[in-house]
This record gives C-alpha cells, structure tokens and sequence, in this order.
C-alpha cells in the first residue's frame, strides 16, 4: 500500500492501538500513523501533517466510523487541556485498553508468555471522576485582560480557564473563585511569567476524604495584600483546615519555591489510607487517588502475605505509606527513600501511629542497599519496590537478587520499564507468581501495576 506517505496527504486510517501521550495510532502500509483526538476502533479521514522515516502524523478531519468505544467527552476543554486523553473513551474500554497495555508490555520488552503472567482483572475505579486530591492552577489574565486560572494546555504555558475540572474535588471551584475575588478586590496581578511581573502564580489545592482542605498561595513575593480579609473568607469555609502562602521569586517551571508559611490553621493537612493517618506537608508527595491507593496497598500487602514476623524492606518508600500500611503485620519494616523531606515525614507519621517496628533510610537506594548488604549484610523475606517511571537502578536489582527474599512486590507506574526489570529479576532467580493492574488515573493512560514475584524455586534448589 502506501508506503510513501507525504505531507498534506489525505488518508483513511482505523485506530488500533495508544500512544503513552494518548495519540491514536493506526497503519498505513508499514508506517505506524499517529492521530490526535481518536479512540481506539475509530476510523477517522485524516490529513498527513508530518513525515519521519517509520511514522507520521495527521490531524483528523472526520470521524467517518465512530468506534463502539467512543462516549463525548463530558469537560469542554478536554481536548485543548490534554490532561485526560481517555476522556471520549467509555471507561471499561479504558480498563480494557490498561489491561492490554500492561500485558503487551510484558510480553513485548520483558519477552514473557502470556501463561507465565498470571495477570489477575485490573482494579478499576468505582467512579472515575473527581478523584483527585491535589490541584495545581496556574492563574493568569484572558485576552480581555480578566484573571483566570485553570490549567496549561497541553505541552504549552498558555492557560485554559477551567476551574471545573472534572478529575479533581467539586469544591476546588469555590475556592478559586474566592482567591481571584479576593485577587480584583485588592489588585492583586496575576504572575506573568515572560515578564517576571505579577504577584499571584500557582493556587494550590490539597482535600482530604472527609472534606477538609489546604490551600496554599505560590507569590512572586513574600506579602499579599488584603491579608487578613483573604484568611477571613477561605477560612469561613468548611473544612479549611491550612492556609499556606508559598514564596517563588524564581523564574522557573517548578511550582513551589524554598520559602513556605504558614498564614492560618495547621502547616499540614491531614487523611487516611486504611486506619494510618497521614499529615501532610504543602511539599509532601502524597498518592493523588486515595480511594485506589487503599487498593493498591491492599493488593501489595496481601502478595507480601506476611504473618506477623517477616523482615521487610521498602525500596523508594516516599514519606513512608507503604511501609506504615505494611508495618502492622510485620516484624519490622525499613524504608529507602532520596527525599530527606520525604524521611522526616515518614518518621513523623509513624510516631503519630504509634507504629515503632520502622526505620527509615535517607539516600538513593542504589547506593544505600548495596552498601547495607556488603556492610551489615542485612537480609529480608519480603521486599517492596515502588520506583519512579524510570524503573529499578540495576543496582538495586543486582542487590534484590542477591538478597533473595522470598517475595518481591514490584509497584510499577510504568509498564515499559517493569517489564525490563522484570525480565533481569526473572533471569536471576525470580519467578512472576501474579500481575494485577490497578487504575489510579481514570480518564489518562496511566496505569499503575503490583507484581507478586518469589524466589521458591531457588529455595528448594538451596535445600
Ligand atoms: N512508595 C511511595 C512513593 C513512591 S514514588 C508512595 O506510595 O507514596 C517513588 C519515590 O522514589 C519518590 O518518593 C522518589 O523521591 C523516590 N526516589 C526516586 N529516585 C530514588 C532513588 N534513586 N533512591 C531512592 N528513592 C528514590
């Protein structure tokens, strides 16, 4: 077929599959096309707007066949915001499609068979909306020169108004608004950020489950004026629990600047995942989807199936969730985590819990948990990873393998690099007891997965 595709070409191209951006992508002939704004089993016309060696790009022009799947997208900028590619996508269809994903991935790059996975159902979400627990809006000023907040629009700094999203907390609006009424009232000018002018940046929401909020300003600066009536009025409302004015003078993409106060209630906000409670820092990471981080731990936990004795390590542990949750029925938990700030949260909440079968290690886990098992050679029965996108260091892998703990449960936010990892832990020793999938973000192509691996058949060849 049409191998030599040009630009401008007019093509009719059926979607078959989803780039991790959320770009539909079909085939012409060998060339993998990618289309925005399309669903998988859509057949869309499309106009060629770019061509490399093995792929292009188009723009569709028409939907000419509407895949089963498609639903409207229920936010009106969803297309321009570009935070919720899955939006015109029914939701189990986005199950399905997370499924297929994970199981691809681990078939493709980790080169398993379908029958070594196990793969268990994907955990999805009881409802797939409003789920958020954290909004960051970057505030600006329209073309009619009006102060807005809402979010960047896909890949650019431009601001899309919207201070409805439909993944984050329906009270997010009301404080906004408050903000940018309080921001007229006393001429407050939005940051621009070509200029370095402008006082008010980024407004920051953190909820917790049971409705209590923290708000915190990011300035260009270290005063607000109107203080005092701004505390007033967002803290009239129910549930406020913090209210945070947060210094930026940099001119920098990272939202938070160095210097943080306090200006009203605690310098935390509090929620629980399960029965541990978790206060938490302006600064702190913290899971975005409560109700499925419950999930997830729970899915964690019982592949850890612990008795009450086991010794465990958990490798990137953050501010500690995950050992906390973990610590109650085990011996004893450590944790390894490179955010020194994560650490002393960590600490902090499992003294609130009264959990004391927990240390916690600062440092990258590269170094820390090679270091320990040639100098203490510390041991485990159970080791936990939670990595970033970029997966294990092989460091850290080589040191697991070496350990040889009787199970290993792989959190993974990437599919790509758990399968590699999984491969070099399945070369070495381990084998995959279960694969489970959980949707932590409805509506996006992210995909959260837990995997169960064991050494057992090590442990009778070491018998
Ligand atoms: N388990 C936690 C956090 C997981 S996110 C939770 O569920 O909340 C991954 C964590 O790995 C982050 O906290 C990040 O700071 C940490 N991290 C990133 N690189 C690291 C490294 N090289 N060594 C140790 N921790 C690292």
């Amino acid at each position: 077929m049409q191998d030599t595709l040009k630009k401008n070409d007019e093509i009719r191209v059926t979607i078959s599959d989803l780039t991790n951006e959320g770009l539909g992508v079909g085939k012409i002939g060998t060339m993998a096309v990618f289309v925005k704004d399309t669903v998988i089993g859509d057949t869309v016309r499309a106009v060629v707007t770019k061509v490399k060696a093995h792929y292009a790009y188009a723009r569709a022009l028409e939907i000419v066949l509407p895949s089963v799947d498609r639903v409207p997208a229920v936010c009106p900028v969803a297309r321009q915001c570009g935070g919720c590619q899955l939006q015109m996508m029914d939701y189990p269809a986005q199950l399905r499609f997370k499924e297929q994903k994970v199981l691809s991935c681990l078939m493709r790059i980790g080169h398993f068979t379908e029958e070594e996975l196990h793969m268990e159902p994907i955990i999805g979400m009881e409802d797939p909306w409003h789920y958020r627990n954290k909004a960051q809006y970057p505030v600006g000023i329209d073309k009619s020169g009006a102060i807005i907040a809402g979010f960047y629009a896909g890949r650019t700094h431009s601001i899309i108004r919207c201070d409805d999203c439909m993944i984050g907390d329906p009270h997010n609006q009301q404080i906004v608004n408050r903000v940018i009424a309080h921001m007229n009232r006393f001429h407050i000018d939005a940051y621009d950020e070509k200029t370095g002018n402008g006082l008010m940046r980024h407004i920051m929401i953190r909820s917790s489950h049971d409705g209590r909020f923290m708000v915190c300003l990011v300035i260009n600066g270290y005063e607000i004026p109107g203080l005092q009536e701004l505390t007033g009025d967002l803290s009239s409302m129910p549930g406020m629990q913090s209210i945070i004015l947060n210094s930026n003078l940099k001119n920098t993409n990272v939202i938070l600047g160095e210097y943080t106060r306090t200006i009203w209630g605690t310098d935390y906000l509090e929620d629980r995942i399960g029965d541990i409670l978790f206060r938490i820092s302006a600064r702190s990471f913290f899971q975005v989807n409560r109700a499925q981080t419950e999930k997830l731990y729970q899915t964690a936990l019982s592949f850890a199936a612990l008795t009450g004795h086991e010794t465990v390590w958990d490798i990137y542990c953050g501010i500690g969730t995950i050992s906390l949750f973990l610590a109650k029925q085990a011996g004893h938990v450590y944790g390894v985590e490179i955010v020194p700030e994560a650490i002393e949260d960590a600490k902090m909440n499992a003294e609130l819990n009264g959990i004391s079968n927990v240390d916690f290690y600062t440092g990258c886990a590269e170094e820390v948990l090679p270091e320990k098992y040639r100098e203490e050679n510390i041991r485990a029965d159970v080791i936990v990873v939670d990595p970033p996108r970029k997966g294990c260091d092989p460091a850290v892998l080589k040191t697991i393998t070496d350990m040889a703990p009787d199970r290993l449960v792989y959190v993974s936010c990437d599919p790509a690099t758990l399968a590699r990892d999984l491969r070099y832990l399945c070369d070495n020793g381990f084998t995959v007891e279960k694969v489970r999938p959980c949707d932590m973000f409805g509506q996006t192509v992210h995909v959260e997965t837990v995997v169960l691996l064991s050494t057992k058949s090590m442990n009778i060849a070491k018998y």
